[in-house]
């Protein structure tokens, strides 16, 4: 019986052209030394490969071959195994501010508004006042 999985150790990252396009994303370099390696197509590297496609289309278009790749070390522990990165990315995504955020927004908003009209209905109120004091005048 022949095993046709490779080794994940004699996979690429799947991740290591990501790090190369976005050097802003915080991602660490690989580790390519290391004797730990992560199949790519594991369960849970899908669900987090599948989240994260969001921000890196790269990832969807690889959805269909995760089986020729492979995790290092080094980002299934950023990626996979914790949280945090994700989490940074939610947070730094303006289409998931939270709706606490989108409250003060919109308070603000009203506020604005309503010192406009104020400021507005003021001026309406001193021009009768000057109209008055014309007709008076007159
Ligand atoms: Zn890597």
């Amino acid at each position: 019986m022949s095993n046709t999985r490779q080794l994940a150790k004699t996979l690429p990252c799947l991740f290591k052209d990501i790090v190369d396009k976005y050097p802003e994303s915080q991602l660490r370099p690989c580790k390519t030394d290391s004797q730990t390696w992560k199949h790519a197509s594991a369960p849970a590297a899908v669900v987090r490969i599948n989240k994260l496609a969001k921000y890196f289309p790269e990832l969807s278009l690889l959805n269909n071959c995760l089986e020729d790749y492979s995790i290092c070390v080094n980002h299934y522990n950023q990626i996979v195994a914790t949280n945090n990165f994700y989490q940074s990315l939610l947070n730094s995504d303006p289409s998931n501010v939270s709706s606490i955020q989108k409250n003060k927004r919109v308070i603000f908003a009203f506020n604005y508004y309503f010192y406009i009209i104020l400021f507005l209905s003021h001026i309406h109120l001193i021009t009768i006042f000057f109209r008055r004091f014309n007709l008076i005048k007159s």
